[in-house]
């Protein structure tokens, strides 16, 4: 299977530009699961924002929707 890396780019909606995992979903979400955390694309876009990747904040997010 190839890398989907182009079209996924096309959808992913983290602002952090730096990141060297960007559009390489896999990693996204293997790198944040490590860190007890969930990727920018569970996030509002206010929420997003923060860089504040953790379940408290995506909880936070989901009530203040
Ligand atoms: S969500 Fe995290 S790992 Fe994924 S592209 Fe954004 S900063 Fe990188």
């Amino acid at each position: 299977m190839d890398c989907k890396k182009e079209k996924n780019l096309a959808d992913c909606n983290c602002t952090y530009a730096a990141c060297p995992r960007k559009g390489i979903c896999c990693e996204c979400v293997a790198y944040h699961r490590d860190h007890g955390e969930l990727p920018a694309c569970y996030f509002t876009a206010r929420a997003e924002a923060t860089y504040d990747r953790s379940i408290a904040a995506f909880i936070r997010d989901q009530k203040g929707k």
